[in-house]
């Protein structure tokens, strides 16, 4: 056996071990939200296999996309679909099975349920009537894009789809040109042009990496300004599965009310210094800029 082959079989052999150490573990009645792969099916945990192998029922949106999924790892699952069409009427089924002391398990076409995805409201009755919710972990575009766009992480917005319409979009991105984080959002392929160059007129042209297929086989990730990315895609046509990062507004682009809103809420908690250092990190403000504004604000009035 040469090294490689080795080295693979000691690994197939230890993730043996983790598999019937979890399953021998058993599974807790409850509802299981189960992550599954955005693309490359080596992104499946091992909690996931062991949940979906045990659970009573595995709720996913579509169950002939499930299914190939389950046949990939050699899982006979019970499959039911739970959408955005049936929702409303299997929730109280689900509770009911929950109530019987049943695993189950919830999953999404792909990704991490509730994540533009269903399961929500089924997560909120679920808690109401009194049973266990789990998380399992996993794979998230949103969270994909955020990890290799090379923006700010030390705080970010995940603001999904954007509406279709261009009009509609701009109103969207105007409430969200002041938020003092970093943005992420899903688009069709179609619509990345436009909703770039909506972004670009509404946000300003702030840096952006527009991600895509992530994880598969033509992985893309283009990064830079938003209008030279919506310029380099116009009149191309994008394919695939695509997440946009956007940074948060420079300083230029925080106004003064936004900057007074912050600090009115610090200043609740901390001392003028502190809060004034705060509200600068955050919103990556000048500290004589905010220490003015704190001032003004202290002597009763907005600058
Ligand atoms: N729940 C999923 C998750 O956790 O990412 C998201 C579901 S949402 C209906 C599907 C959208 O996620 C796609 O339209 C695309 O914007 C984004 N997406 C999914 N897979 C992706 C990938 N591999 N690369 C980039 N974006 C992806």
């Amino acid at each position: 056996m040469d090294e490689e082959t080795t080295a693979a079989t000691v690994l197939a052999g230890r993730v043996k071990a983790e598999i019937s150490r979890v399953a021998a573990r058993g599974l807790q009645p409850g509802l299981h939200i189960v992550a599954t792969p955005i693309g490359n099916l080596g992104d499946v945990t091992l909690r996931a296999l062991c949940v979906l192998a045990a659970a009573d029922a595995v709720y996913c949106e579509d169950t002939r996309h499930s299914r190939s999924l389950m046949t990939h790892f050699g899982l006979d699952a019970k499959l039911a679909a739970y959408h955005e069409h049936n929702a409303e009427r299997e929730r109280p089924r689900i509770i009911e099975r929950l109530d019987a002391g049943q695993k189950i398990a919830l999953i999404s076409d792909a990704g991490t349920p509730l994540i533009s995805d269903p399961g929500y409201k089924l997560v909120r009755d679920v808690v109401a009537a009194g049973h266990a919710v789990y998380a399992l972990p996993g794979p998230c575009a949103a969270i994909a894009a955020l990890t290799v766009a090379g923006l700010p992480t030390d705080s970010f917005m995940f603001a999904g789809f954007l509406p279709a319409k261009s009009g509609q979009r701009r109103t969207r991105l105007k409430e969200l040109a002041a938020i003092p984080a970093t943005l992420v959002f899903y688009e069709a392929p179609t619509r990345a042009a436009e909703a770039l160059a909506d972004m670009a007129a509404v946000l300003g042209d702030r840096q952006c990496a527009l991600t895509r297929e992530l994880t598969k086989l033509h992985e893309d990730v283009r990064r830079g300004s938003l209008l030279e990315l919506a310029n380099r895609i116009a009149g191309t046509t994008l394919r695939g599965e695509v997440a946009i990062v956007v940074a948060p507004p420079s300083e230029q682009e925080v106004t003064d009310d936004v900057i007074n809103a912050a600090l009115a809420l610090a200043l609740e908690s901390a001392s003028t210094r502190d809060a004034v250092r705060l509200v600068a990190e955050r919103l990556g403000a000048a500290k004589t800029r905010v220490y003015d504004l704190a001032m003004s604000l202290k002597r009763g009035g907005a600058s």
